[in-house]
C-alpha cells in the first residue's frame, strides 16, 4: 500500500477537491499486477454521481442517476456494494462502469465505498477490475475513501454548485418537456434557483396579443399573478428589445408607476425578462423578492438563457401540440376523422349502450355542382356545427367521409338512440342551410364487433335514402323511417 500518498491525503497536502480525488484514485491504481484495473472517485452534485476523478484503462461513466446500477445503489443506501470474484456474477457487475459498451475485458469484481464527510454521503468510491479483488486491497479501498472523506471535510465539504451549473440541469430537463405546464413549472423553478429572488411568474401573449399570468410561484405569487395589465405591458416595454431589468428597494422614483400596486403589495425587488423565440416576444418571466435583492450582471446573464430556453421550449410543445391535434382532425369542420372515430368506437366496448350514428347530406353532389364547392365547404360546417349544437354531454361527433357524419351517442337503449337521431335531423333543418339530412342508427346487442355495428347503421341510414331521404331510422327495426316536421 503506498502509505505516502494516503497520508497525504489525510494530513491534508495543498489543493483542491478535484486534486484530493486524483490523489485518491492514485493511491488505487498502485497494484503491481497486469490487471485491468479501474478506480473512480464519483462525488454528488445536482442529484447525479459525477466523476471527479479515474484512471485505468477504461472510459468511466459520468452523471450516473443514483437510481442506476450498483454505484448508485452504495450512494442511496450508505452500504458498500462488493462483487469481490463472484461466480456467478452478482447483480454489481452488469452495471460496472461501461466496460461492456466500452469493449474493455470483461469485468470479474467490482467495489463501490460511500465517501463520507462529516456524516453525511459525499459520494462513492468505485473500482472495477478484471481480476478478483482481494481483501488487502479491499482495506485500501476502504481506508482510502475514509482518509478522502476526511479530506474534503478538511477543504470545507463537497463543492457547492455553481449558480451556472445548476441552470444547466434545469436547462437539460426543459428539453426533454413536451407539457406546458411542466415547462412553466421547471422554469419557475430554475429562476428561483439562480437568482435570489423568491417568487415568480410566467406571463404569456395570448391570442388576442393580451399578457396572461399563466404559472406564479413563492410567497409573492397571488400577487405576481393578480399584476394588473398596465403593469405587465409596463414590463414588457422594458423588455421588448432584449434587454432585462432589475429594480429593488423602496425610492418610489426607482419603480415605474405601473408597477406601483406590486411594490404596494410587499415586493422590494423586482426583475423581468422576455420570452422570446423565433424574432418574437410570446412573454415574460418575472421575478419579484420581498428583500430588495441585487440582480448581479452574471445572475441576469442566467436568466435571459433561461428565458430564451424557456420561450423556444413552450413554443415547441406548443406546435407538437397543435400538430397532434391537426392529425388527429378534419381541417375543414374541427370534428375528428374516419381513423379517431374508428378508435373512439373501438374504446367505447368499454361503456355499454353506446349508439352508432350515420348522418349523410342528402343530395350534397348536386348542391356542389350548382353553387359551386366553396358553398358546399360552408354546408358541411353549418351541418357540423348544427349537429356538434344538438348533442348532449358525452356524445362524439367525427366527419367520417366527404358529406358524412357519425356521432357515438351515450344512450338508455334503441328509444333513445331513435330519438338522438330525430333530434340531429331537427337541428340540421333548424339551422336554416337549406339541406336535409339521412340518418341510420344501430345499438350494440351484447358484444357485438364493431363492423357488425357500423353495417347495421349503414343499412339503416341506406334505408333511409331508399325510402325518399330526409328520415331517421334504427337498425333491427324495420317498421318505419321517422320523419318529424319538414322545413
Ligand atoms: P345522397 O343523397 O345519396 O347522399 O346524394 P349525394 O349527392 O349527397 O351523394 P354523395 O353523398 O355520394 O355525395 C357526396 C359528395 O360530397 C361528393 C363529393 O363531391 C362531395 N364532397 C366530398 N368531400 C367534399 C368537401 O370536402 N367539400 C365539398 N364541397 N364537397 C365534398
Ligand atoms: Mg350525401
Amino acid at each position: 500500500m503506498d502509505r505516502g500518498a494516503l497520508r497525504g491525503l489525510a494530513l491534508g497536502e495543498p489543493g483542491d477537491i478535484g486534486d484530493a480525488c486524483r490523489a485518491a484514485v492514485e493511491v488505487l491504481m498502485r497494484r503491481g499486477s497486469d490487471a485491468a484495473l479501474v478506480p473512480a472517485v464519483y462525488l454528488a452534485r445536482g442529484g447525479r454521481l459525477r466523476c471527479e476523478a479515474q484512471a485505468g484503462p477504461w472510459r468511466a461513466q459520468d452523471g450516473v442517476p443514483p437510481s442506476a446500477g450498483a454505484l448508485g445503489r452504495a450512494y442511496r443506501t450508505g452500504d458498500e456494494v462488493l462483487a469481490l470474484d463472484p461466480a456467478p456474477p452478482t447483480d454489481a457487475i452488469p452495471q460496472a462502469a461501461g466496460a461492456a459498451a466500452t469493449g474493455a475485458a470483461a469485468i470479474r469484481a467490482e467495489v463501490c465505498v460511500p465517501v463520507r464527510c462529516g456524516g453525511d454521503l459525499a459520494g462513492v468510491l468505485h473500482i472495477a477490475s478484471s481480476s478478483p479483488i482481494d481483501e488487502d486491497y479491499l482495506h485500501r479501498a476502504r481506508e482510502t475513501a475514509k482518509a478522502l472523506g476526511e479530506r474534503i471535510a478538511v477543504l470545507g465539504g463537497p463543492p457547492a454548485e455553481l449558480p451556472a451549473r445548476r441552470l444547466l440541469r434545469h436547462v437539460a430537463r426543459l428539453s426533454a418537456l413536451e407539457d406546458p405546464a411542466e415547462i412553466g413549472r421547471v422554469v419557475l423553478a430554475a429562476a428561483l434557483d439562480v437568482t435570489e429572488m423568491d417568487s415568480a411568474v410566467l406571463v404569456r401573449r395570448d391570442s388576442l396579443g393580451h399578457l396572461e399570468p399563466t404559472r406564479a410561484t413563492g410567497p409573492l405569487a397571488e400577487l405576481l399573478g393578480d399584476a394588473p395589465a398596465e403593469a405587465l405591458e409596463a414590463i414588457a416595454h422594458w423588455v421588448g428589445n432584449g434587454a432585462s431589468c432589475h429594480a429593488a428597494g423602496d425610492h418610489p422614483d426607482g419603480w415605474p408607476a405601473e408597477l406601483g400596486t406590486v411594490q404596494a403589495g410587499g415586493a422590494a425587488s423586482i426583475a423581468a425578462v422576455g420570452l422570446f423565440a423565433h424574432g418574437a416576444m410570446h412573454g415574460l418571466l418575472i421575478l419579484a423578492g420581498r428583500r430588495a435583492v441585487p440582480l448581479p450582471t452574471e445572475d441576469a446573464e442566467l436568466l435571459e438563457l433561461l428565458a430564451a430556453h424557456a420561450a423556444s421550449s413552450l413554443r415547441t410543445a406548443e406546435a407538437l401540440r397543435a400538430l397532434r391535434l391537426q392529425a388527429a382532425s378534419d381541417p375543414l369542420t374541427g370534428l375528428g376523422h374516419h381513423a379517431t372515430f374508428h378508435k373512439a368506437l373501438s374504446a367505447s366496448h368499454r361503456r355499454p349502450n353506446t349508439a352508432v350514428l350515420l348522418c349523410d347530406i342528402d343530395g350534397f353532389k348536386a348542391l356542389n355542382d350548382t353553387y359551386g364547392h366553396q358553398h358546399g365547404d360552408d354546408v358541411l360546417r353549418g351541418v357540423a356545427a348544427a349537429l356538434t349544437g344538438a348533442l348532449r354531454r358525452g356524445d362524439r361527433l367525427f366527419r367520417v367521409g366527404g358529406d358524412e357524419f357519425a356521432a357515438l351517442l351515450v344512450v338508455a337503449g334503441p328509444d333513445e338512440a331513435l330519438e338522438a337521431g330525430g333530434r340531429l335531423r331537427a337541428a340540421v333543418l333548424e339551422a336554416g342551410i337549406g339541406v336535409t339530412v339521412s340518418i341510420g342508427v344501430a345499438v350494440p346487442v351484447g358484444d357485438e364487433p364493431d363492423a357488425s355495428v357500423l353495417s347495421r347503421a349503414d343499412g339503416a341510414l341506406y334505408r333511409v335514402k331508399a325510402e325518399g331521404r330526409d328520415g331517421v331510422a334504427l337498425a333491427g327495426d324495420e317498421s318505419q323511417v321517422l320523419r318529424g316536421p319538414t322545413a
